[in-house]
C-alpha cells in the first residue's frame, strides 16, 4: 500500500496524524496519507519562502527544460498515472487513460514549449517619443494552491505548470480525498530536477491548511478550485494580506439543444456533458435546455444512449460508468434527488446498475429529472453528481433567459447545425467557455474560468500564466533631450 508524508523541501515528512485515503470503487483502504499541521503548512510556506531565489534564477528556458524531462517521465508512465487516477477517485480508467492523463501530457508539453509567456518588453511611450519603457512580468512569490477531490492530476498540472513558468515557488494542498497522483507529480517533478522547495505539498483538512495559505502574509498569490462556498471563505481569509486571488469555482453550466441540431450527435454529447465521471465535475452540463418541438423526440434518443451505458468494475476498460468519489458527496446526490422528487420532479430515467457494480463502493445510476421549473433546487443548485435536469424552451430568448437565470457562470453547450446562429446564442450567455456542438474540451492554450459565482481569474493559456505574475515599469530616459528640459524646466527653470 502506498504511502504519502507531506512534501516538504523535496522529503517526505511523515510527521502528523496517519489517515486513511479510500477508494470510492468498493470503499477499500488505497492508501495512507498524513494531515499536515497548521505548523506543517507554515514551515512548508517558509521553505517555498526561501525557496524563490534560486527559482527564480532559472532562466524561463532552464525551467522549461525541467518541464520538458517531466514530460518524457510522465510519458514512460502514462499507465500508472491512469490507474492511481481511477482508483483514488472511482472515474472510470478508461475516462482516466484516454482524457486525464491525455490531456495531463498535453498541457504539460504545452507549459514546457510556449513562447505566449515573455518574462520582459519594450515598449513605446506614446507621449514621450524620446523615451522607452520596459515592462516586465515578475513572479509574484510563493502561490497557494488548493484544489478540489474531483480532477486531482489535472489540476495539479493546472496550477503547477503556469505559477511555476512564471518564476513563482508553490504550497499546494491536494483534497485529503484524492492526494496520490498530486505527490506521484511532484515526485516526478524532482526527479526531473526541480530543485527541492520549489514545490512543496501538504495534504490534510481544508480549514486548517487552506486557512494558513489564505492568511499568510508570505504567500502572495491564491489559486483555488472547489465549491462557491469554500471560495468565499478563503477569500474572507485572503482578505487580510491583499494578495492575488484566482477562484475556480462551482456551476449549474446550461446544454441547449435546438430545434435544428444533430439529435444523435447531439443526445451523445449531452450524456457526455453530464455522466462524465459521473458529472463530478465544474463545468459538467447539468442542465439540459432543449427546445419544445423536439423535446420528446430528444428524450427517447437520449434514452436509448443512456440505456447503453454500462456499469461494472470502473478498472475494467468496457465500464462506462464511475463511482462517486466521496461517501459525503454519494448521500449529498442522494438527498437532492430525493427533495427533488418531494418537490413534485419525475424521474425521466434512471440506469439500474445495482449488482453489476463492486460491492462496498458509492454508485449512483445515472438520472434523468423532467417535470422541472428553472427556479427548483435541483435545477438550479450544483449537484455534482450524475443527475441531468430537463427544462424546455420556445424561443431561443426563453433558452437565453433560463441560461442566464443561475447565479453561476462557468460553462455552456449549444448545439445546432447551424454554427452562425449557435455562435449568437454563445454570445447572449454568461459564461467563461461555452462550446458549440462539443462538450468538455479543454485546450491549454485557452483561458478557463468563470463568470458571477463561478470565479474570478482564469487558469491556463496566456491569461492563466500572467495571472501569477507582477507586472513592472521601467520608464528610460537616455540622454538629455526636449523632454527632459520641458518637464524639469516646470522646476528648475533656466
Ligand atoms: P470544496 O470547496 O469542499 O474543497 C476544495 C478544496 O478546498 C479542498 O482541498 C478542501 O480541503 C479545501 N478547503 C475546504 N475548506 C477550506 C477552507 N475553509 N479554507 C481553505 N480551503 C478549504 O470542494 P470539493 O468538494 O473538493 O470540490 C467540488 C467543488 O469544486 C464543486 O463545487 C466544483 O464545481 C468545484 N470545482 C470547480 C472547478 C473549476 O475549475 N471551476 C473545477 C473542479 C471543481
Amino acid at each position: 500500500m502506498k504511502r504519502y508524508g507531506n512534501l516538504i523541501n523535496g522529503n517526505m515528512d511523515n510527521a502528523g496524524i496517519e489517515y486513511d485515503v479510500i477508494s470510492p470503487i468498493d470503499g477499500s483502504i488505497y492508501a495512507k496519507a498524513v494531515k499536515a499541521s497548521e505548523e506543517k503548512t507554515k514551515e512548508a510556506i517558509d521553505i517555498a519562502y526561501d525557496a524563490r531565489e534560486k527559482w527564480e534564477n532559472i532562466p524561463l528556458s532552464g525551467r522549461k527544460k525541467i518541464f520538458a524531462k517531466m514530460v518524457s517521465i510522465f510519458e514512460e508512465k502514462l499507465d500508472d498515472y491512469a490507474r492511481i487516477e481511477a482508483e483514488n477517485t472511482g472515474r472510470t480508467l478508461r475516462q482516466s487513460v484516454f482524457m486525464d492523463t491525455n490531456i495531463a501530457l498535453e498541457h504539460m508539453r504545452y507549459f514546457s514549449t510556449t513562447n505566449e509567456f515573455k518574462s520582459s518588453r519594450k515598449i513605446k511611450h506614446p507621449e514621450y517619443p524620446q523615451s522607452y519603457g520596459i515592462v516586465q512580468n515578475r513572479p509574484i512569490g510563493v502561490v497557494g494552491a488548493i484544489t478540489p477531490w474531483n480532477v486531482p492530476l489535472l489540476m495539479a498540472v493546472w496550477k503547477i505548470f503556469p505559477a511555476l513558468l512564471a518564476g513563482n515557488t508553490m504550497v499546494l494542498k491536494p483534497s485529503h480525498y484524492t492526494p496520490a497522483t498530486t505527490f506521484e507529480l511532484a515526485l516526478d517533478l524532482k526527479r526531473a530536477g526541480l530543485p527541492d522547495g520549489v514545490l512543496n505539498i501538504v495534504t490534510g483538512e481544508g480549514s486548517v491548511i487552506g486557512k494558513a495559505l489564505a492568511k499568510s502574509e508570505k504567500v502572495r498569490g491564491l489559486s483555488f478550485t472547489g465549491s462557491t462556498e469554500t471560495g468565499r471563505n478563503v477569500t474572507r481569509n485572503a482578505a487580510g494580506t491583499i494578495k492575488k486571488i484566482v477562484m475556480e469555482l462551482g456551476g449549474k453550466s446550461p446544454n441547449i439543444v435546438l430545434e435544428d441540431a444533430d439529435l444523435e450527435r447531439a443526445a451523445k454529447g449531452v450524456l457526455f456533458g453530464i455522466f462524465l465521471h459521473s458529472g463530478q465535475l465544474c463545468e459538467s452540463g447539468s442542465r439540459l435546455l432543449v427546445q419544445s418541438s423536439i423535446k420528446e423526440k430528444f428524450l427517447r434518443v437520449l434514452e436509448s444512449y443512456a440505456e447503453r451505458m454500462k456499469s461494472g468494475d470502473p478498472l475494467d476498460m468496457n465500464t462506462d460508468i464511475g463511482a462517486i468519489t466521496t461517501a459525503e458527496q454519494y448521500d449529498k446526490i442522494r438527498n437532492m434527488i430525493r427533495r427533488a422528487e418531494d418537490d413534485g420532479a419525475k424521474v425521466f430515467y434512471r440506469k439500474t446498475i445495482e449488482g453489476s457494480v463492486p460491492k462496498g463502493g458509492f454508485y449512483i445510476g445515472p438520472t434523468i429529472m423532467d417535470n422541472l421549473s428553472p427556479g427548483m433546487e435541483i435545477a438550479s443548485e450544483e449537484v455534482f453528481g450524475p443527475v441531468l435536469s430537463v427544462l424546455e424552451f420556445d424561443k431561443i430568448s426563453e433558452a437565453v433567459e433560463i441560461a442566464n437565470q443561475s447565479n453561476y457562470g462557468l460553462a455552456c453547450g449549444v448545439w445546432s447545425k447551424d454554427t452562425r446562429k449557435a455562435i449568437k446564442v454563445a454570445n447572449m450567455i454568461n459564461a467563461g467557455t461555452v462550446w458549440i456542438n462539443d462538450y468538455h474540451l479543454i485546450s491549454a492554450a485557452a483561458p478557463r474560468g468563470g463568470f458571477g459565482n463561478s470565479g474570478i481569474g482564469r487558469e491556463l493559456g496566456r491569461e492563466g500564466i500572467y495571472e501569477f505574475t507582477e507586472s513592472r515599469h521601467f520608464f528610460v530616459s537616455d540622454e538629455n533631450n526636449e523632454l527632459v528640459d520641458l518637464s524639469f524646466g516646470l522646476i528648475v527653470s533656466d
